[in-house]
């Protein structure tokens, strides 16, 4: 009986063609999709977005680095080191006391937050009352003490 794979990979073969711009930069086109993109290696940029976002090269900026035959790891930024990873924990970090330790807080507003939403299943209408000033006065009126401080929004020193 043939083992199964636990896991199953689907493989999407992209082309791109890629044509070079004024300066340093390129026009990556998907034909199947008549898509493009504008791709600027010196500034580490593409007009999807991704490259200059996340910091490492997107597809398009990675077809880039094929047609012109380099590496494109020149173009990830240090952020993704090991030496910038051990870094962010090289400091001291003094741990939380317990809660009992924590000085008591004083002059600090105390905040209820509102309620949620009504039923996604109520009309449109009735939503736009919901966040109207009227709604929540009548709302008021309806409710006794204990609930109208769980729903409205109010600073108590
Ligand atoms: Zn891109």
């Amino acid at each position: 009986m043939p083992k199964r794979e636990k896991y199953s990979h689907t493989t999407y073969v992209i082309t791109y063609v890629v044509t070079p711009l004024e300066g340093d930069a390129f026009q990556v086109s998907e034909s199947s999709k008549k898509k493009e993109w504008i791709v600027q290696l010196n500034d580490s940029t593409c007009t999807c977005g991704k490259f200059q976002s996340k910091k490492y090269p997107c597809p398009h900026a990675l077809a880039v680095c094929e047609k012109l035959k380099i590496n494109p790891l020149q173009y990830v930024d240090d952020y993704y080191t090991l030496e910038r990873y051990y870094k962010t924990y090289a400091s001291t970090f003094s741990p939380v006391p317990e809660l009992s330790a924590w000085p008591e807080a004083s002059g600090v507003p105390t905040l209820f937050p509102l309620p949620p939403l009504p039923d996604v299943s109520e009309d449109e209408e009735e939503k736009e009352e919901y966040w109207e000033e009227d709604y929540w006065e009548q709302e008021e009126e309806k409710e006794d003490e204990e609930k109208k401080c769980r729903r409205i929004l109010s600073y108590t020193l």
